[in-house]
C-alpha cells in the first residue's frame, strides 16, 4: 500500500486535478484522457481489485456509483450519456492496483469496448 500511486493521491503526496470529494471517495481527471471528459473515481480506502472487495465494502463500492452520478451531473454529461467502467486485472487492462471507476464522456462511445 505504501507504493500505491492512488493512495498517494488520496494522501495529497502526489498532485491531482480533483473534481469531487466525499468522506469515502475522491474523483480526479485522468492524466491520459481517452475522452474529452475522463475522470477516475476511487475509494479513499485501499482495495486492489474487484477480487479484493470484502462484503463489508458493499456500501463503499456503492458510493463510487453515487459519486459517478454526481460527477456526471457536475460535468454536464448526465443527459447525453457517459460510460462507467472498472478494469479488473492485467488481462483487462488494469494498470493501477487501487480500485477505480473510469467515467468517460463528451464523445460517442462505441460498444463493445476493445
Ligand atoms: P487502469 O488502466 O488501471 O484501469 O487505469 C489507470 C488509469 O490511471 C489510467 O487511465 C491512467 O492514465 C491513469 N493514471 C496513471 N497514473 C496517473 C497519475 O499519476 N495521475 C492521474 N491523474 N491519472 C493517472
Ligand atoms: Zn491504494
Amino acid at each position: 500500500m505504501i507504493d500505491c500511486l492512488f493512495c498517494k493521491i488520496v494522501a495529497g503526496d502526489i498532485p491531482a486535478d480533483l473534481v469531487h470529494e466525499t468522506e469515502d471517495t475522491i474523483a480526479f481527471r485522468d492524466i491520459n484522457p481517452q475522452a474529452p471528459t475522463h475522470i477516475l473515481i476511487i475509494p479513499r480506502k485501499h482495495i486492489a481489485t474487484i477480487n479484493d472487495i470484502a462484503d463489508e465494502d458493499r456500501a463503499l463500492v456503492g458510493s463510487l456509483y453515487t459519486t459517478a452520478r454526481d460527477v456526471a451531473r457536475q460535468e454536464g454529461l448526465a443527459e447525453a450519456g457517459y460510460r462507467v467502467v472498472m478494469n479488473c486485472g492485467e488481462g483487462a487492462g488494469q494498470s493501477v492496483f487501487h480500485l477505480h471507476l473510469h467515467l468517460l464522456g463528451g464523445r460517442g462511445l462505441s460498444w463493445p469496448p476493445g
